[in-house]
């Protein structure tokens, strides 16, 4: 964890708190390298465990993301789709060819 606890020292006008948007009071976290700040150690933690599950720092990415995910399903869809077709035209073409060679 890399974050400082500052003390008595105002933030600028209308810093608000990362994890709940509430404004900041005389005393408040800030991460070290982010540059963001919380009310707490509460909120920092409650932060910390939203980026585990949803790691996107803007929405933008999150859709860029999710859009891969599923075209990246879709394709794996039309990948069984087309395979399955491909082993029932050859099933079929071989109980042609094997009556035919029969009769
Ligand atoms: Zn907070």
């Amino acid at each position: 964890m890399r974050f400082m606890l500052v003390n008595q020292e105002t933030p600028r006008l209308g810093a608000t708190c990362s994890a709940c948007a509430r404004p900041l009071g005389a005393s408040y976290l800030r991460h070290a390298s982010m540059q963001e700040r919380y009310c707490d150690y509460d909120c920092y933690r409650q932060q910390a465990t939203m980026e585990i599950f949803w790691p996107f720092r803007s929405s933008l990415e999150a859709i860029t993301a999710l859009t891969a995910i599923s075209a990246w399903s879709l394709m794996m869809q039309m990948g069984a789709l087309s395979r399955s077709l491909t082993e029932a035209y050859l099933r079929a073409h071989d109980l042609l060819t094997t009556e035919g060679g029969d009769g």
